[in-house]
């Protein structure tokens, strides 16, 4: 018998089991399910209206964590069974557990806080033709002509000169005045126009309309800029000193809005990487059992390379270790308790544009709807700058995602020599557990309106949650 023969003989359903093949995960949701999807997605819109940066995120996520009756981990002395706890790291950081049955080892979900911004530059005001301008200093990687012409929210955390803090939120409200980038004209723009796209708006170009109203003083040759100094001293008890040592962040006003005629898909600021922080948090919330302890470390910095002290590779987590194996009694080192944990590196991917197929490998891509992402590696060419996971990791991850029945798909970011995008994971391998990236994927990436679908989000929950329950 030669082998078409054999071929020949085996049954369609036989055949079709000897395929992978992965479906849109709107075809196989009943109606009382897309329901619970749309519901849950207007949750995690209302979070991300009022988490537009890493500070807000942390504050939100801080909120939320105490209403559901977590308690501060320097505020109890022993951690047993059921406890639930948060640290909170220089308003930057949330570490958020819930104690297991087996507490010497973890399962542990990281998500970033912060998403790519414009800060200010140290001495950004200046007043230039009629006009009150900010100079600003992009954060994380932009296209930079994207942040042109969209409204801007500000938000500002000062210490004054007495160590007094103040904080500005502006922009985000209805009636607040916002802030904008403008570009130029097309009619004179032919020049700007034959430039590569890195340069048709340039870092140095990022300068933010701030006023146009002159203050009448005959001894003050900048009147514009006098009269915006007035106005902060006024409303803020701010001084031009101040910009030297503040923080200022910039991002896209408005809203997170429903996009397509089906309302299934979100557009939203600061999706990379509050859809993960959101999904993870309520998972931690709503999973049942916790048979080890589970962590939700959410982190700042990702997005310029996790430095600092609020970033994955900071001390952050194994301070948070030391404590967690102090005040529960255990007897191990903190390196043993990381080798025998695991750990999601939760964080978005690229979903394939048909617009730009040409970026992409088409059977190694993610699609909106297709469920979230399981990415054993992200990096760039040749698998530079990641956590490359291990078969024996991904076997634990299938098993939950078939013992529980969830909807996944599995690729890369992009073609291999096309570019590339490192996340926390190879943080988090450094301490010897294992991990993997795993988060919805997303167009748009790094834009003022990055787009999920609600299918993914609600499929990066109900993983999450899983791998919490393992
Ligand atoms: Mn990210
Ligand atoms: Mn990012």
């Amino acid at each position: 018998m030669n082998i078409t023969g054999i071929i020949m003989k085996q049954t369609k359903s036989k055949n079709e089991l000897l395929f992978d093949k992965k479906e849109s995960y709107w075809k196989s949701m009943s109606t009382n399910e897309i329901k619970k999807v749309f519901t849950f997605a207007d949750e995690y819109k209302s979070f991300l209206d009022t988490s537009k940066t890493e500070r807000l995120c942390v504050e939100n996520v801080v909120k939320i964590l105490k209403k559901n009756n977590f308690k501060e981990l320097s505020s109890v002395k022993t951690l047993k069974q059921g406890d639930k706890i948060y640290k909170l790291f220089k308003e930057k950081v949330v570490i958020a557990s819930i104690i297991g049955k087996e507490n010497d080892c973890w399962n542990l979900i990281g998500s970033h806080t912060d998403s790519p911004r414009l800060d200010l530059k140290p001495n950004p005001l200046y007043e230039h033709s009629e006009l009150g301008l900010l100079k600003s200093h992009y954060y994380g990687g932009i296209k930079k002509y994207q942040w042109v012409n969209t409204p801007l929210s500000l938000h500002g955390i000062i210490y004054t000169k007495e160590n007094k803090k103040i904080e500005i939120h502006l922009g985000e409200r209805d009636g607040e005045p916002k802030f904008l980038i403008s570009d130029l004209l097309p009619h004179l723009a032919k020049d700007q126009m034959e430039k590569k796209a890195s340069l048709v708006v340039s870092g140095e170009e990022l300068n933010i309309l701030f006023g146009n109203m002159p203050l009448q003083d005959k001894n003050v040759k900048e009147k514009i800029k006098l009269n915006i100094l007035t106005m902060l001293a006024k409303h803020y008890k701010m001084s031009e000193q101040d910009f030297n040592f503040a923080e200022f962040e910039f991002v896209p006003s408005g809203k997170a809005i429903d996009i397509g005629l089906d309302a299934s898909m979100i557009g939203s600021y600061g999706q990379d990487d509050k859809v993960c922080v959101y999904t993870s948090m309520k998972a931690l919330l709503d999973a049942k059992k916790f048979n080890k302890t589970a962590v939700a470390f959410f982190v700042d910095k990702e997005e310029i390379g996790s430095t600092g002290n609020t970033g994955a590779q900071s001390y952050a987590l194994l301070n948070f270790a030391q404590e967690y194996i102090q005040k529960t009694g255990l007897k191990i080192e903190t390196g043993k308790l990381f080798e025998n944990s695991k750990a999601i590196s939760a964080d978005v991917t690229a979903a394939f544009n048909p617009t730009y197929p040409e970026v992409s490998d088409p059977q190694n891509s993610s699609y909106l709807g297709k469920g979230v992402s399981v990415e054993r590696y992200g990096g760039s060419g040749g698998k530079y700058s990641t956590n490359d996971a291990n078969a024996e990791f991904m076997g634990h991850i299938r098993s939950i995602l078939v013992k529980n029945k969830l909807p996944y798909q599995t690729g890369e970011l992009g073609k291999i020599d096309v570019g590339g995008g490192g996340t926390i994971a190879m943080f988090m391998s450094k301490y010897g557990m294992d991990c993997v990236d795993v988060g919805p994927c997303v167009l748009g990436m790094h834009s003022p309106y990055e787009v999920t679908s609600k299918a993914d989000v609600y499929s990066a929950y109900l993983l999450y949650k899983a791998f919490f329950e393992e």
